[in-house]
């Protein structure tokens, strides 16, 4: 980690590429804008971003590589249903930095012992990484609780993104410095808004009986309720908000979700604005699923996490 090749090896990985694609008779053509040499084509879109992640593949090696497409990709069914005004979730790919300093510092209550998540606001604590990416725009800190496998993710930004917003923007923002133990050229912050929205859970993404998993947690310890990070059903869609609670007119930055998992979003339109120009270096966006007020499901199915008793904390 600490010469260059290493560094440079992994951030080959999972790289993010902006993409262009057409539909041209009954044929899909896929694009990567800055390299001509990679053009694919199939007859449906599924099939020529398989070739052109094959040809990637090989190119470079790299098995994971992302794709951030212009215009936006043909959408199926379930993005077509929850697509409302058009929203999406802006974040950097692939770069998960581990939290460096105690997790219980990073929010006034602490650490909760049974759901691993923080209690109450954030404090002033900033949040501390061994290192800042150098070729990304975006971040996440995964914040490791009690066990290598218990953790949840802070989505963190650098100072050009925050630069490439506009003072409106900016301002709806305090923006915390995330502190990094080696030099680092580019500062990095964590945006902390009061959010625009909770999270829902829309009804009808799948059957009962064919129920995986809860649709989050409950716990009775602190409180916290808490959606799945992957809903079941929900076709790629990973934040779902109820239309009904969206104020008009739409902010054009903002967070949903609630302290401890906060989301940066922005109208698509806007992020149209933004993609490709400094600031964005690898940097995604998602479609957060707008739900109509009567697929909003009041009671969704919550694993009660109960308080614990003395004898089966897990550390
Ligand atoms: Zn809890």
């Amino acid at each position: 980690m600490t010469d260059d090749l290493p560094m440079k090896t992994k951030e080959i990985e999972g790289a993010v590429y902006l993409c262009e694609w057409s539909k041209d008779g009954k044929k899909f053509q896929i694009r990567v804008r800055d390299n001509t040499k990679w053009s694919v084509e199939g007859t449906s879109f599924e099939e020529a971003e398989a070739r052109l992640l094959e040809i990637m593949n090989e190119a470079t090696g790299d098995m994971q590589p992302c794709f951030e497409y212009r215009p936006e990709p043909p959408k199926g069914v379930i993005q077509k249903r929850f697509e409302g005004p058009g929203i999406v979730v802006v974040s950097g790919a692939n770069d998960p930095l581990d939290f460096a300093g105690d997790p219980a510092e990073l929010f006034v209550g602490g650490i909760c012992p049974v759901c691993k998540k923080g209690i109450g606001k954030r404090t002033k604590i900033p949040l501390i990484v061994r290192q800042l990416p150098r070729a990304s725009d975006g971040a996440t800190v995964r914040i490791r609780v009690s066990s290598p496998f218990v953790s949840f993710a802070i989505p963190i930004y650098s100072s050009q993104f925050i630069e490439s917003l506009n003072p409106q923007e900016r301002r709806h923002f305090e923006w915390l410095p995330v502190v990094s133990l080696t030099k680092a050229k580019t500062p990095f912050s964590e945006p902390i808004s009061t959010p625009l929205v909770p999270m829902v859970m829309p009804k009808g993404l799948f059957n009962e009986k064919d129920r995986l998993q809860p649709d989050g947690f409950c716990c009775e310890n602190c409180g916290r309720k808490e959606l799945a990070g992957i809903p079941q059903g929900g076709g790629g869609i990973y934040t779902f908000v109820s239309e009904a609670a969206l104020p008009q007119p739409l902010p054009s930055c903002f967070q949903v979700g609630q302290t401890g998992s906060l989301e940066l979003c922005m109208p698509r339109k806007r992020w149209d604005e933004l993609v490709g120009k400094p600031g964005t270096r690898r940097l995604m966006s998602r479609q957060v699923g707008v739900v109509k007020r009567s697929w909003v499901n009041p009671n969704p199915n919550l694993e009660v996490l109960p308080k614990q008793t003395s004898n089966c904390g897990s550390k």
